[in-house]
């Protein structure tokens, strides 16, 4: 059945951390906007919002301020998207995306907002037993950050069958920096003889209050002499700030949680939170895959089919948003990389053989990681003449060149000043568009 044709200002093609950015920024501007895509590459984020902090190279420097480590890198790679955009830009980005992920229920241990100085990265313990720098702490591992950073004492807990979650391998390998930690091992409530569990199915579980009571009462004894508790990300995918409390409550000490191998329940949580908000705003979102988009009459053309209903779409601009290799926007044909859908040019290596270091290990990294698509200084794309592809489309993300969001902790940030910046353009060509 075909539904009459939405006309509409601003489609944005990506649900992951750069569509949903670019959604919120066209939002916050007063631009509907029609957003299509799927579960993305943030289902495995950890949850937190890096910025910058590792300059990557022989020897990587790594950067307390982020924007001490975007100075740096912006005077050693001019090309690198943080080249386009100001500090001020960065900064309005970041607030305006945590303002509207607080509203939906995720609120994040920040700078703070306006001041350079106060942008110092912060540390989380990550399942490897590492510290790892980032910007924007979820107010689920708040507790940790301040108790490695007041070296207090820590005990983290794991499940019995949880893969990837060793507590006591982590302990062993923080006492060896000198974080005060201890290990402890507990079975499940109602899961003492399952196997193998994923946290997804223990997330559901701890939403039922008798198991969240059991649970309390197994870690309780393993919590003398100890100021803060950790544990998997595990407390809930809907009410977990609510379950935290109970926690903290009944056992009288912080609690936080430690993000988990993919996929983790902390990139789920931000997922469902903007999918959830979104439903009571001014935004459509189609959860499909677009497989084919044409120009008309100066506007981009696309087709949705939900069920049994197609739906055409007449976009004025597009922000391509579609992620790298996993998201699914580059891949490869003919031992060449590809954009997926307008067959944008990418800039890569000369040939396949180019793609990886020899050491895999390489602290440069590797060169496929800087393959993506290069853009004017308004996120629009390139030809192969160096010309703007388009006026009216824009690249926003982890598709974008000569950005490494692996190895400079910057994947958050890549995605929210290209979208900031994008839509700050697309505002000004609109009427109804609100100013910044
Ligand atoms: C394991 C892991 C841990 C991470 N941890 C962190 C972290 O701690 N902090 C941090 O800041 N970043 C982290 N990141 C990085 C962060 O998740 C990415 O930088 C970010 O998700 C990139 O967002 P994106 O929107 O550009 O791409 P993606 O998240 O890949 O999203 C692409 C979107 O485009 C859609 N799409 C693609 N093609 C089409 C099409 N044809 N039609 C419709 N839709 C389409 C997909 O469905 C998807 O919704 C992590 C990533 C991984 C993998």
């Amino acid at each position: 059945m075909n539904q009459p044709t939405l006309h509409t200002p601003l489609a944005v093609v990506g649900s992951g951390m750069a569509g949903m950015a670019a959604a919120i920024f066209a939002r916050n501007r007063g631009i509907s906007t029609v957003q299509v895509g799927r579960v993305s590459e943030i289902g495995f984020s950890s949850g937190c919002l890096d910025l910058f902090s590792i300059l990557p190279g022989r020897q990587p420097v790594a950067f307390a301020n982020p924007f001490d480590g975007i100075d740096a890198l912006v005077k050693k790679m001019p090309c690198h998207p943080y080249s386009r955009v100001t500090h001020a830009q960065i900064r309005r980005a970041f607030v305006q995306f945590t303002d509207f992920m607080a509203s939906a229920g995720i609120c994040f241990h920040g700078p703070e907002k306006y001041s350079r100085h106060a942008w110092n990265n912060q540390y989380i313990i990550t399942p490897a037993g590492t510290l790892k720098p980032t910007c924007w702490v979820p107010a689920a591992m708040k507790a940790g950050t301040e108790a490695i950073a007041g070296n207090q004492r820590i005990c983290i807990i794991d499940i019995k069958g949880l893969k990837g979650f060793g507590a006591m391998q982590m302990a062993r390998a923080m006492q060896s920096k000198g974080v005060h930690v201890t290990g402890a091992t507990i079975a499940f409530p109602g899961r003492e003889t399952a196997g193998d569990l994923m946290c997804e199915r223990l997330a559901w579980d701890l939403e039922t209050p008798n198991v969240l009571e059991q649970f309390i009462q197994l870690v309780k004894p393993h919590l003398q002499q100890v100021d803060v508790l950790g544990l998997p990300a595990i407390l809930g995918i809907y009410r977990f700030e609510k379950l935290r409390r109970i926690m903290e409550q009944t056992l009288g000490k912080p609690v936080f949680e430690i993000p988990t191998l993919s996929p983790s329940v902390t990139g789920m949580r931000m997922k469902e939170a903007y999918m959830g908000k979104i439903a009571d705003l001014d935004l459509l979102h189609f959860p499909i895959t677009v497989s084919d988009i044409f120009q008309d009459k100066n506007e981009f053309v696309f087709s949705v089919t939900q069920g049994m209903e197609t739906r055409k779409i007449r976009a004025k601009n597009l922000i391509l948003a579609t992620g790298r290799f996993m998201g699914k926007g580059l891949g490869v044909r003919d031992e060449q990389i590809k954009e997926m859908l307008f067959d944008l040019p990418v800039t890569q290596p000369e040939n396949r053989s180019g793609w990886l270091s020899n050491d895999f290990f390489d602290p440069a990294g590797h060169p496929v990681n800087r393959a993506g698509i290069e853009t004017d200084d308004c996120f629009r794309p390139l030809d192969k003449a160096g010309a703007v592809f388009h006026p009216r489309l824009y690249a926003a993300g982890s598709i974008l060149a000569y950005q490494d969001w692996k190895r400079e902790k910057s994947g958050a940030g890549i995605s929210l000043v290209s979208a900031f910046k994008a839509v700050s353009h697309i505002a000004q060509n609109i009427p109804a568009g609100r100013s910044e």
